[in-house]
């Protein structure tokens, strides 16, 4: 059955600390109580043998001071203590029944009482000790004092017990008070956080991004994680959702300009404001061409997705690769009047043979769609132990400052007008960038407008 985290930590911090707490007490009680009995015993001993001294005190020159001898008997009855004093042959001289059966009895019944009530109804039996009484080195008789075993105390002994007892109990009770109110409060506390952290989470859920709000800091280190972490992924998931609204607003507007065109050539010619010359025919037809570019560059964009690329690595010679794409680019180029030349050595490469073609076709074909008629394209391979370098040099158009940093976003163009002309949607180098990052190698571009661009693609040999 699941239940509330809140519950959960109460209860069991509960369990943890009243069997914490009974165990302290019991082991306190235990302690205390029999350290206590033991030094009762130990002092019980030492008042006997004052007992037995005083005793000898009463004995002056052969003779028992009989008045002294009953306040003794009287004060040794009121501690408990039941006396028998006999002389050198044996002969009793005083004992505590003297003072009166009656007193003596209803004495020691109190105490009978007064252990029974700490004790329970546990039979008490009456020990005996014998104290020799001397005078100068001569004996003059014994005293025998009677009492209650261990299990005798007196009302102050009994009271201290008690209260200590009292005291145990008191603050096992506090202390349970504390630990349930101290694990409610933090239970609260971690669940509150957790709660608010489910809330933004289920919210980011329902999509709703806008109304997605900053995580509060929390002190124990797994909760702030947690709320990093969902932070993160709302940020992630409001950058997606930005950059899919400005995926699809550009892709209508690439959309919309030739479908304008298409839509305003087709209505002059129904209308009769236009023939349809195959002059007319071949520019709708070339809008048309445009779109269906433009439909094929979005699917290309969808599969080389940074998160979606998988790389299929084999080994293989990247100028053959380089090779053999230059050799289809040689017609376009020739058709264009733009000089290709190559140079490169073989090298062995371990990459996803496909994709870098991809790369390399990219760069290629923006060298030539950027490079004026009569102009000329450098292409070279060099490695070292660890790296190739594949640099693509035209001295075509170039692109501004302002737009270099932003040409390997998707769908950028340095300028959409130019670019419009030329076919391309902005998302060549997109995928280039993609394609290299994937194999943990590099992209960089040099530029000067009007006078040329330099591409270098750096690669891991493995
Ligand atoms: P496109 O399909 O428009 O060529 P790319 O992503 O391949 O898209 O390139 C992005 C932009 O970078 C291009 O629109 C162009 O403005 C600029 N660009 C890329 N390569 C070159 C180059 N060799 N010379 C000049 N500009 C270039």
């Amino acid at each position: 059955m699941a239940v509330q985290l809140r519950t959960k930590m109460a209860l069991t911090h509960g369990a943890i600390a009243v069997l914490t707490i009974v165990l302290v007490v019991a082991a306190s009680y235990l302690l205390i109580n029999s350290r206590f009995l033991d030094y009762v015993t130990e002092n019980k001993l030492r008042i006997h043998q004052e007992l037995a001294d005083h005793f000898k005190e009463a004995y002056q020159v052969g003779v028992w001071d009989q008045k002294k001898l009953s306040e003794l008997t009287m004060e040794a009855l009121e501690n408990g203590y039941l006396i028998e004093l006999r002389d050198k042959n044996g002969s009793i001289l005083w004992e505590s029944n003297m003072l009166g059966e009656g007193l003596v009895n209803d004495t020691m019944l109190r105490i009978e009482e007064r252990i029974r009530e700490h004790y329970g109804p546990k039979p008490v039996s009456l020990q005996s000790h014998l104290y020799e009484l001397k005078h100068e080195e001569e004996p003059i008789g014994e005293l025998e004092v009677k009492y209650y075993s261990k299990y005798f105390l007196t009302d102050h002994e009994l009271m201290f017990l008690r209260y200590l007892n009292k005291s145990l109990l008191w603050v096992a009770g506090i202390s349970l008070l504390l630990a349930l109110g101290l694990s409610t409060v933090i239970s609260s506390s971690i669940s509150n956080q957790l709660s608010k952290i489910i809330e933004v989470a289920k919210s980011l859920a329902r999509g709703e991004t806008n109304h997605y709000k900053q995580l509060t800091d929390s002190s124990i280190v797994e909760i702030a994680e947690l709320g990093v972490t969902i932070n993160d992924l709302g940020e992630e998931i409001k950058e997606k959702e930005a950059s899919n609204k400005r995926l699809s607003a550009d892709i209508a507007h690439e959309l919309r300009t030739p479908l304008t065109t298409l839509q305003s050539h087709l209505e002059a010619l129904m209308e009769g404001i236009w023939q349809p010359t195959p002059d007319r025919l071949a520019s709708c037809h070339e809008e048309i061409v445009r779109m269906a570019g433009l439909v094929n560059d979005l699917e290309q964009l969808n599969k080389y997705d940074v998160a979606n690329i998988k790389l299929v690595k084999t080994t293989f010679d990247f100028r053959e690769l380089l090779a053999n794409i230059i050799t289809n680019f040689e017609r376009d180029f020739t058709k264009k009047n733009v000089a290709l030349s190559f140079v490169g050595e073989l090298v062995q490469i371990s990459a996803d043979r496909e994709k870098i073609g991809q790369v390399i076709v990219n760069l290629i074909s923006n060298s030539l769609k950027y490079t004026h008629e009569g102009g000329r394209v450098l292409i070279s391979l060099e490695h070292d132990q660890n790296f190739v370098y594949l640099v693509v040099n035209d001295n075509g158009i170039g692109i501004s400052p302002q737009d270099q940093p932003y040409i390997f976003d998707r769908l950028y163009r340095a300028d959409p007008s130019r670019t419009r002309a030329t076919g391309g949607a902005g998302i060549g180098l997109a995928i280039a960038k993609a394609i290299v990052e994937t194999h943990k190698g590099q992209i960089s571009v040099i530029s000067q407008e009007n006078k040329g661009t330099e591409f270098t693609v750096i690669l891991p040999k493995k």
